[in-house]
Order: C-alpha cells, then structure tokens, then sequence
C-alpha cells in the first residue's frame, strides 16, 4: 500500500484518547446475548434532562437473537432483525421493542430450531449434509430502519423491505416500494434522503445484482413513494456494495476489489459471505452514476475496502467522498467464535477522502482520520453539500483496532476534533445527529447514541449536545434491559407515541 498524505492532523480537546485502551473482552462481548423480550413503558431513570425541544421518534434495528433456541449464530449479521422505538416529547421517552415478523423468525420460533443458513455463516443443525446445496435465503431485515411516504420499512439488503406500523412496530409484511422492486427482489439497507437538491426530499437507493457481472438499479422516489427515475448500470465482475454516496448530481458506488468462490457455500461448509476473498492486487473501483441517467463514469484507485460512506459532495469539477475505509476486507475465516474476535488482527476503519477529478478520470486520495472510526452521521440538510462537522464513533485510544467506545466530533475544515469516550465499560452504537428545531449553524442540535453499559449489563440511551461533546451527555436514558449492539436507525420528526394505556 502506498503511503497516503495525512490531512488535517487531529488534535485532541478532550482527555479521553490518548491513553491506552481499557476495556476487556468479556464487557465487550456481553452485549451480544439475545434480546428475546418485547418490552413497551415509560423510560423512568433518567440522569440529566432530555432537552426540551427535542421531540420525535427514534427508531433502531439489529440483531436481536444472537441464537436460536441455544443455537448460536456464527455472525451477529445473521440475527433476526429487532426494532426498538424511543419516542420523546415534552421531556419524556416511551421505549418499545418488536422482532420484525420475517417468515424465517416466525418459522424458526415455532420450530425452535434453525430452519435456514446465514449469509454470514450460520449453518443448520447437522453438518454440511444437512447444509449443502439449499440456497434458500432467510430475509432477515435486521440492518436499517427508515420512515419514508408514511411507511415505516426494515431494510436488508438482500431482499425486500418489511413494512411495519410505525406506533406499535407490528409487522404488517413485505412492502414493495409502489411496485418498484418485484416479489424476490433487493433493495439496499442503505438509502439516502436527499435533503431537496432537486426541489422536494427524495429517498434515493439501489437493488443490486451479482455475479459473474453486476447490475446496479438507481432507485430516486418522490415524498409519495413513487419513482421519480429509475435506471440501470451493468458493470463486469462481482460486487459487494453495501453502501453508496450522494451528490446533486451522482450516485457513486465503490467497487471493492472481492472475488467470490461459491463452492464451500455450495458444498454446504460456509456461509456466502465466508467465501469473498480480498484481492490486495486489484484497484478499487469507483463507479460515478450521473442521476440524470447518462453513462456511468469509472475512475480507479488503490486497493481499499469501503463498507459505509460518511457524504459527498461536489466543488470545482471534482467529486469528494469521504468514506470509512479499511485497507482490505477481514476474510471470516469460519474458525472463530465472533465474540473472541482479537481486534488487533483485524484492519480498523479511518476516515479517507478521494478527491474525484472527472475530467482526467483520476482520484485523489488522504487520509483525514487515522484512528479507528465507523458508523458516520451530519446534519442530514447537508447531506450531498460541502459540510464542516462530522459526527463518529471511534475507539477510546487514538491508536489501533478496537471497539467503538467513544464519540468523535470531526470539525473537516479545521481537523480538529472532540471526544467523549464511554470507556472503560461503555460501547457505542451507531451515533445519529438530530437537528435542533429552528436551529443556528450545523452543529446545532443533538446527538443521540443507544449505547451499551457493561456495568449494569443494559442499554442507555445518550443524548449529547452538537456543540459541546466533550461535555458528555446532557441525558442518559437507562434501560432497564439491554438491546444486542444495532446497526442502523433514522431519527424522524413525528412522534409515535404510545396507545392511551400504555
Ligand atoms: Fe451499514
């Protein structure tokens, strides 16, 4: 690998980050047990005061069984999907907690066993025999949750989306997108609002095809739900694309450099995702769409893997992506148990910008944070649009592979940075950035983080202000139970309170 420049060299303003790492393996890994409860009440321990003026609903999803009946799942990715709400008003929070009613959750609890393979390597009970050549996929909508056109959808990348009632989280079925996708069909766990580049909000996604070539399908809908346009792009090769990034003008897509080998899923020894390989000789390639439907343009760079991307945005003829990169894909290599994971062993995520300049078709790239940073999250108005803060979780040393312990405020313009680290015992979710209604500048509003508190064994909802973080959370909302550590959620506006005898 080459040696990138480093801009923007970070300086801390916050104790937290420079000592070394203090947190141990069986904290981190307690707060992968299943959440087999479906809880609904009024939050009462509260440290602090939740502002005033926040007011919404804020829905999450993950894993929420980490095994079936004591069958373990190999990866906490193959855990069916689970939905918490946290709806707040007038300094109050209501919790509530749904599995999402998938047929593969609903056939496997009646059962109570396992009745399908896992993507990421959870097998049947009886060894490859049992396991060979059943190709079936167990949809099992646990990676994103987003409310758009008065449907509140559980997004799993490779299948169709569950429609659930956004005040009860009951599962009314698979939604089709207004007839966008067909029955079978994917749509991607990684939508994006644009937040009116081209007039009204749109969601804008993908559905993607692959193979020995792959298909990816733009996805733009309007505030009904309906397609506003629609077009499709075929590239050579596999692809495994879980996330892209939006500009007024683009849709662009890394094409990491992966090959898959399908015979030990086939034969019935591993999960499809254990079969994707790295390839450190191959470019990464960045696939640019135009919105406006026109030929997609190509540009490579060195060799990097890219699960989430943190904006982008256009300046000067150039495209900047900003993106959590890792300098190569962690093969699961189907022997070790996820929960004993040596996180030294594996590449950590850093924030790295590329610099797209379209006419000469070459990319730029620095590195803007070298520590160990993921789930990424702004004001969502500037989504697409140059943008100076960035919020992200990171590990609590400033060095080397480690959990997400804390929370880092990236000011892009400067370089500088705040943290507050929940470290010894604490373990970050994936931060979101709420607006303050009517609020003065991008950094006005709240950061809201559902949150793992290895000392009580529960989860704690913080709510830490935008301009402050280094003061720590202006709330702690205690649960008392813990959630499985999530992937993804959207903060919406409206609030879905509970019914009138909850
Ligand atoms: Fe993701």
């Amino acid at each position: 690998m080459p040696t990138y420049p480093i801009i923007n060299s970070p300086t801390m303003t916050a104790a937290a980050g420079s000592e070394a790492t203090t947190f141990s393996v069986e904290d981190w890994s307690s707060g992968y047990r299943s959440q087999p409860n479906e809880h609904s009440y009024w939050i009462t321990d509260i440290e602090g005061n939740i502002p005033a003026d926040l007011e919404g609903t804020l829905f999450r999803n993950g894993p929420g069984l980490l095994d079936v009946n004591g069958h373990s799942v190999k990866h906490p990715f193959d855990g069916d999907g689970m939905i918490s709400s946290i709806v707040i008003r007038n300094g109050k929070a209501f919790f509530r907690n749904r599995f999402v009613r998938t047929a593969g959750y609903v056939a496997e609890q009646a059962a109570q066993k396992p009745l399908f393979r896992g993507v990421f390597g959870t097998q049947k009970p009886g060894g490859p025999l049992t396991n060979a050549f059943d190709l079936s996929l167990k949809n099992i909508a646990n990676t994103h949750i987003v409310y758009w056109a008065n449907k509140l959808l559980a997004l799993w990348e490779a299948a169709e989306p569950h429609r659930l009632d956004p005040s009860t989280l009951e599962t009314l079925g698979l939604d089709y997108l207004n007839g966008l996708i067909a029955p079978g069909g994917s749509f991607t766990a990684h939508p994006k609002i644009d937040p009116g580049h081209h007039g009204d909000q749109r969601l804008v996604g993908f559905s993607l095809k692959t193979g020995l070539s792959s298909t990816i399908t733009l996805h733009e809908l309007d505030a009904e739900g309906n397609a506003v346009c629609q077009h499709r792009h075929t590239i050579p090769g596999f692809a495994f694309i879980h996330d892209f990034a939006l500009t007024p003008n683009y849709a662009i897509f890394f094409q990491n450099p992966v090959s898959f080998g399908p015979i030990p899923f086939l034969l019935g020894f591993k999960g499809a995702a254990e079969c994707i390989r790295f390839n450190p000789k191959e470019p990464t390639k960045i696939l640019v769409v135009p919105r406006n439907g026109d030929p997609m343009q190509v540009i490579e760079t060195d060799p990097c893997f890219v699960f989430h991307h943190a904006n982008a945005f256009e300046r000067d003829g150039q495209i900047v992506i900003d993106s959590i990169c890792y300098d190569s894909f962690p093969s699961l290599d189907g022997t070790s148990d996820f929960r004993e994971v040596d996180f030294e062993s594996v590449p950590a995520g850093e924030l790295w910008r590329f610099s797209l300049n379209m006419a000469a078709g070459t990319a730029e790239v620095s590195k803007v944070l070298t520590r160990c940073v993921e789930f990424p999250t702004l004001h969502p108005d500037y989504l697409g649009r140059p943008y100076r803060y960035l919020f992200i979780g990171t590990a609590h040393a400033a060095q080397g592979n480690a959990p997400l312990q804390a929370l880092l405020k990236l000011d892009t313009h400067t370089g500088d940075t705040e943290v507050w680290s929940a470290a010894p015992r604490g373990f970050m979710g994936e931060p979101l950035f709420v607006p303050r209604p009517g609020g003065q500048g991008e950094d006005d509003g709240w950061v809201l983080v559902l949150m793992y508190n290895a000392e009580r064994q529960c989860s704690d909802l913080v709510i830490l202000a935008g301009q402050d973080i280094a003061a720590g959370p202006v709330a702690r909302l205690k649960l008392p139970h813990h959630v499985p550590y999530g992937l993804h959620g959207s903060f919406v506006s409206q609030y879905f309170g509970p019914g009138e005898n909850e």
